[in-house]
């Protein structure tokens, strides 16, 4: 039977609590326990997809098609798994469900309440993924703070489940900040303690505190929290903000996390090993020539809208012993011919994902500038309808061609709906979404960057290559490095007189690995790290 590790969060959000659970998860994987992650979203939409990246940041797509949380990225980044849609429970599926089973007439004759039908409900999801993973320890973060309203029915199912499997099977963790005052330069500890109290009200007894905070805590502020919180001493577990979130586990490990969950829910290890990540750490943290990357997007005010493009692209960088300096170019400046400096500078660009027609000609016109300057380019899903809007009408020589998107009656639409798409009013989870294969066609960049033949790679659109269009396009010098295996949708595209011009249909970010980086972010570096432009020439020895 699997164990419960259940982490909330206390004092403020935004403090990662999203990375200190996924490196709770490194360091219980690094002692050969399995793992499985739930994140529980207190929010009532059913999924964040529907959601603006300003919102929420990015949707993170599982294998299996899910539009979650981004925490789950992490997750799966720092665990080495793959999560799948019971991974991300918000209170919009738990009430759904909850109504469509008393419209279904489920409970006839009962009063359906919050305690226990949508406790039970929570329960019950927690209950599937232990079921379903078989993981030795089931994590669950519950999104917000402590305190908020909306949350109160997943603390309540949380703390209901001590009772139901039993004590020794369920550990809290409650991860809070301590804020530093200039005045009297020192750490609070104040506001943990109220947030302990408040789950206390509701009968949580926290049994580790992990303390955020941005400055060193010393043993006094340790001492304090465990009397004031009646926790033990070893149990107050200081997180210091550190230069990588690569680094967290190592912290955490070296402060005892590791071994004290064990202890706590009798857990057998077998060997222990963080030597890779370790590894990791020190290569990061290595003095590094940078590679200058343009994310060209129109949502880079919220960099947390493309948070696996930029892990992807660290990895990538970090395999070729480079570090990333990203340039976010906001694709609305381009429009404006602002910001063009920053492509000047930039030894590749790459063009994200995205929804909606604002900001489109600024992405346009940095593809073009791509192509005109042979700078190596990236585009992944929107980034792909740029492209091939933009070779389209270079192509074309007419300004016209576009995707219906943006511009339904465009006369040369190179990028239209999905025929099962033209049918679907309603928003919410009805896009391409997921796993789909992906057969690559061989002397393709696309095909010698994966080195096998059919891969698959996880999608999130609605709009797709328009066939009509594909032997014009290929006539101009457009190559189909990879297709659908029955050869009807484009899934990838670069151009032949370019030295790296590639883009895909499918969001490769989402399967990138620190250790592991994904094949087309590793050959874009790999080309982009020798692209010499100024200010990124190699520093000469000061002295011979
Ligand atoms: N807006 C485009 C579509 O719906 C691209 C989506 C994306 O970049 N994820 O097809």
């Amino acid at each position: 039977m699997s164990k419960y590790i259940f982490v909330t969060g206390g004092v403020v959000s935004s403090v990662g609590k999203g990375i200190t659970v996924a490196s709770l998860g490194t360091i219980l994987k690094s002692r050969q326990i399995t793992v499985s992650v739930q994140k529980l979203d207190p929010y009532l939409n059913v999924d964040p997809g529907t959601m603006s990246p300003y919102q929420h940041g990015e949707v993170f797509v599982t294998q299996d098609g899910a539009e979650t949380d981004l925490d789950l990225g992490n997750y799966e980044r720092f665990i080495d798994v793959n999560l799948t849609a019971e991974s991300n429970v918000t209170s919009g599926q738990i009430y759904s469900s909850v109504i469509g089973k008393e419209r279904r007439g489920d409970f006839l004759g009962g009063t359906i309440q919050v305690v226990p039908h949508v406790t039970s409900e929570i329960k019950e999801r927690f209950k599937r993924l232990a079921q379903k993973s078989q993981a030795d320890v089931v994590i669950i973060e519950v999104g917000g703070t402590v305190g908020d309203i909306e949350g109160q029915p997943f603390l309540e199912a949380i703390r209901q489940m001590r009772n139901d499997v039993g004590r020794e099977n369920v550990l809290y963790i409650h991860v809070t900040f301590l804020p530093y005052l200039t005045s009297t330069q020192e750490l609070k500890t104040k506001p943990t303690q109220h947030s302990v109290n408040e789950l206390r009200r509701i009968g949580i007894q926290p049994d580790i505190i992990i303390c955020r905070s941005d400055y060193p805590i010393s043993e006094g502020a340790r001492d304090k929290i465990s009397l004031f919180c009646d926790v033990q001493r070893q149990a107050v577990i200081p997180l210091p903000t550190v230069d990588t979130i690569y680094e967290v586990p190592l912290v955490l490990e070296e402060e005892g996390l590791g071994q004290l969950v064990v202890e706590k829910l009798g857990l057998k290890v077998r060997k222990k090993d963080l030597g890779q990540w370790w590894e990791l750490v020190r290569r990061i943290k290595e003095p590094l020539e940078p590679v200058n990357i343009a994310l060209v997007g129109k949502y880079v005010e919220l960099q947390d809208a493309y948070f696996s493009v930029r892990e992807a692209l660290c990895h990538a960088a970090l395999y070729h012993n480079r570090c990333l300096n990203l340039l976010w170019v906001h694709s609305e400046d381009l429009e404006r011919d602002e910001s063009y400096s920053l492509l000047g500078s930039a030894q590749g660009i790459i063009v994200p994902g995205g929804f909606g027609i604002r900001g489109i000609e600024g992405m346009v016109k940095a593809a073009s500038y791509a192509r005109n300057n042979e700078i190596p380019y990236l585009g992944l899903c929107l980034g792909m309808h740029v492209m091939v809007i933009e070779f389209a009408r270079y192509a074309l020589g007419s300004h016209e061609p576009n995707s219906t998107e943006f511009y339904p009656d465009t006369p040369y639409p190179v990028i239209d709906l999905l025929p099962e798409q033209k049918v679907t009013k309603s928003k919410g989870g009805t896009m391409r979404l997921g796993d789909y294969p992906c057969q690559l066609v061989p002397g393709s960049h696309a095909a010698s960057a994966y080195g096998e033949g059919l891969v698959y790679e996880r999608h999130r659109h609605r709009y797709e290559f328009n066939n009509q269009f594909r032997t014009l396009l290929q006539e101009a010098g457009m190559l189909y490095g990879g297709l659908s295996p029955d050869g009807k949708l484009v899934e990838t595209c670069e151009l032949k007189n370019h030295p790296w011009m590639v883009s895909c249909q499918f969001h490769p970010e989402f399967n990138s690995r620190p250790s592991c980086p994904h094949p087309l972010f590793r050959d874009f570096i790999y080309v982009a790290k020798d692209v010499l432009r100024e200010g990124a020439q190699p520093s000469l020895p000061l002295s011979a």
